[in-house]
């Protein structure tokens, strides 16, 4: 209690509250006075609940309380009074627990409309007010004790709390919920391991779960209905999504939930990377944002009208004094107290450098070890000057945060914008720098011709730990469809082939797949799967599949039960690059003195890492990825090998000698040799 105490007196003593402002009129957005304290909009005790809230340009601000999540008349309803910071105050005695609150804004002579606040950190069914309670009680037994495991490698592995349990094949409980990543003991039907058992079985180190604060589309109060969203539509930002606990009508349980999945992954060794939307609302008129402090926390173009850099009618102003500090102290907020290891920032090019580096900073302050990604693009160019947005090209200015290669990604199966079109994967020549500049990390590596590199014409990672490594993710097809859609001869292949046609179809699939993963996992940047590439998983062919129903999305988990090889190839090479650090040297400099490029034909790609690199046991390693469907052959140093990959197998204790000059690559197969 004491500590609390002290707590709210850090945050609120020193202001001097002067009631009703003289004047809310600013001539520009960096008029705006700016708290030097946190931006938490709620403090419980059991004495008292003091509030909150940042609104400089209101005239008045209600807060109201009601004694349930919607409907209803308020209990109370208390004017705020003004601080010179721009925050309004007010505190409400006694015991509140259990209450809800709202706030409303008086701007302009309107109210701008009941909201919990732009920093809830816990609110009632379906987001629209704020819950009173104390965090503390939210803990789940052990939460002080629990710490993030140590790993050497990472090992990204992006999934959707309902693909990942729905199916009847996981052998899951809790099914769409945080709850089911606690489960032990689940299987298929054919009895192999499923849900933690099978990440921890897997050698996955990062769970990135898609966006899973409390987002707008999906109706919380109907469970029982079907639904179905990947989260990108940011409802309350501080808070876990209600859709994904066991009862979104109690405040506590996603929060106490949201911890245990925590708990359960920290425990088998697994870190978790949270997906955050930072740079879109569901939109303007009806956000938090808007309702609090209008205009200021989105982007206008010259002409006053509103940014849309994210595609989805509006794009949020980083680069604003407020709405930087509240990124900061969320993505903070996320670590201190749900324990989260990593971020990913959806459309982060949206957002500015000076943000993305001071979000980086005040991480790691928390965890030097944590991990911060994202996509280096926008839907179209932010509302910013040029040059100043965390686009991939100017990672280099973001030293430490990693961007997704799409240069990689699409060199291997061909562009986002056509499904049917092909690339290395494919048999098409002419991608084959493209692969090579993913091998390398992204960064400046003397053998790559960047000219020949599908979108970039400079590196853009100063080190390789700057770029992900990804041949598929959520936003797109899963690969096994991708290679469907595009290579031709695949169209029919299935994972459970009947007919003789299909069977070669199926095999061919299946080599390709495994070649494609090779490639992302032999490079030098921080590897990426999407969930249940490693059982074959397929969306029926839907490309952009974020409201499908579960028919398309769930994960078939009795594929691993039909493909037990495929799932063994993913782990063993997994394993590969967890046992050599050769693969992830983690220096751009240690990476152009190891790793050479070999003569290779079209459609072939082969390197070398040389001379114990990082370390490694091994002296010697060359990877040969043949996408050709026929063998080839590549001239490699004399010597004598021992091969570990070979035809769509791996196996780390050896298949077997190659010696001499040359070495022999079965089609669509990669070749991993050591010496
Ligand atoms: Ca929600």
């Amino acid at each position: 209690m004491k500590s609390r105490t002290i707590v709210m007196l850090g945050i609120f003593a020193y202001q001097s509250l002067v009631g009703l402002a003289q004047n809310t009129q600013y001539s520009t957005f960096e008029d705006y006075p700016v708290p030097a304290g946190s931006l938490q909009e709620m403090i419980y005790s059991t004495q008292e609940t003091a509030f909150q809230l940042w609104a400089p340009t209101a005239q008045r601000v209600e807060l109201k309380l009601y004694a349930s999540a919607k409907g209803g008349k308020a209990v109370k309803t208390v004017a705020m009074k003004r601080a010179d910071d721009g925050t309004w105050h007010a505190t409400v005695q006694g015991d509140q627990d259990g209450k809800f609150y709202t706030f409303n804004v008086l701007h302009a002579g309107k109210w701008l409309g009941e909201n919990p606040g732009i920093n809830a950190r816990s609110v009632g069914v379906g987001g629209k007010r704020g819950a009173i309670l104390d965090l503390r009680t939210t803990d789940p037994e052990g939460w002080c004790c629990d710490k993030a495991p140590q790993r050497n490698d990472i090992v990204i592995y992006e999934m959707h709390h309902r693909d990942f349990s729905m199916a009847a094949s996981s052998g899951m409980v809790n099914k769409g919920k945080f709850l089911a990543l606690t489960e032990q003991g689940t299987t298929t039907p054919g009895g192999h391991a499923t849900g933690i058992d099978h990440l921890r079985e897997l050698g996955v180190t990062h769970v990135h779960i898609l966006p899973s604060y409390d987002y707008f589309t999906v109706d919380e109060e109907h469970p029982e209905i079907p639904q179905y969203n990947w989260g990108y539509d940011p409802l309350n930002y501080n808070v876990p999504e209600g859709s994904y606990s066991s009862n979104a009508a109690d405040p506590k349980a996603r929060i106490r939930e949201f911890k245990q999945m925590v708990q359960a992954l920290h425990k088998a060794g697994i870190k978790l990377v949270l997906d955050v939307v930072y740079n879109h609302t569901m939109d303007i008129d009806n956000s938090n944002f808007q309702r609090t402090v209008p205009g200021y926390f989105f982007r206008q173009r010259p002409d006053g009208t509103w940014g849309d850099a994210s595609g989805c009618g509006n794009e949020t102003a980083s680069e604003r004094a407020v709405m930087r500090k509240y990124m900061v102290e969320s993505v903070t907020y996320w670590m201190r107290e749900y324990h989260v290891d990593g971020f990913r920032f959806d459309l982060m090019g949206i957002h500015d450098q000076e943000t993305m580096r001071q979000i980086r900073d005040a991480a790691r302050a928390i965890n030097p070890d944590v991990l911060i990604y994202g996509e280096g693009w926008a839907a179209s160019a932010p509302q910013l000057p040029e040059g100043t947005a965390a686009m991939k090209a100017d990672m280099g200015h973001v030293e430490g945060v990693a961007a997704f290669s799409d240069e990689l990604r699409d060199g291997l199966r061909g562009p986002f914008s056509d499904d049917h079109q092909t690339a290395f994967l494919g048999g098409v020549e002419g991608h084959e720098e493209s692969v090579k500049f993913g091998i390398a990390g992204a960064i400046a590596h003397p053998q790559i011709d960047m000219q020949k590199v599908n979108y970039s014409k400079q590196a853009w990672a100063k080190q390789p730990h700057q770029m992900i490594s990804y041949v598929s993710c959520h936003d797109d097809m899963c690969l096994t469809d991708r290679l469907r859609a595009s290579v031709p001869g695949l169209a029919e292949a299935t994972v459970s082939s009947a007919t003789e046609q299909a069977g070669k179809g199926e095999a061919d699939l299946i080599r390709l797949d495994l070649l494609a993963q090779t490639a992302v996992f032999t490079s030098q940047g921080i590897p990426f799967m999407q969930a249940g590439e490693e059982m074959l998983r397929d969306k029926k062919g839907v490309h952009n599949s974020y409201k499908s129903p579960d028919s398309i999305n769930a994960i078939d988990w009795s594929r691993k039960d039909l493909h037990p090889e495929v799932f063994d190839y993913y782990r063993r090479l997994i394993r590969l690059r967890n046992e050599h650090p050769a693969f992830r040297l983690n220096d751009a400099e240690l990476v152009c003195r190891h790793l050479s490029f070999l003569d290779a034909p079209s459609n072939v790609v082969a390197f070398r890492l040389a001379d114990h690199a990082g370390g490694d046991a091994w002296e010697d390693i060359i990877v040969v990825l043949n996408a050709k469907d026929t063998p080839v052959s590549v001239t490699i140093p004399e010597g004598n090998y021992e091969q570990v990959a070979h035809d769509g197998r791996i196996d780390l204790n050896g298949m077997g000698e190659v010696s001499g000059g040359r070495v022999t690559v079965a089609p669509r197969s990669a070749t991993i040799l050591h010496r």
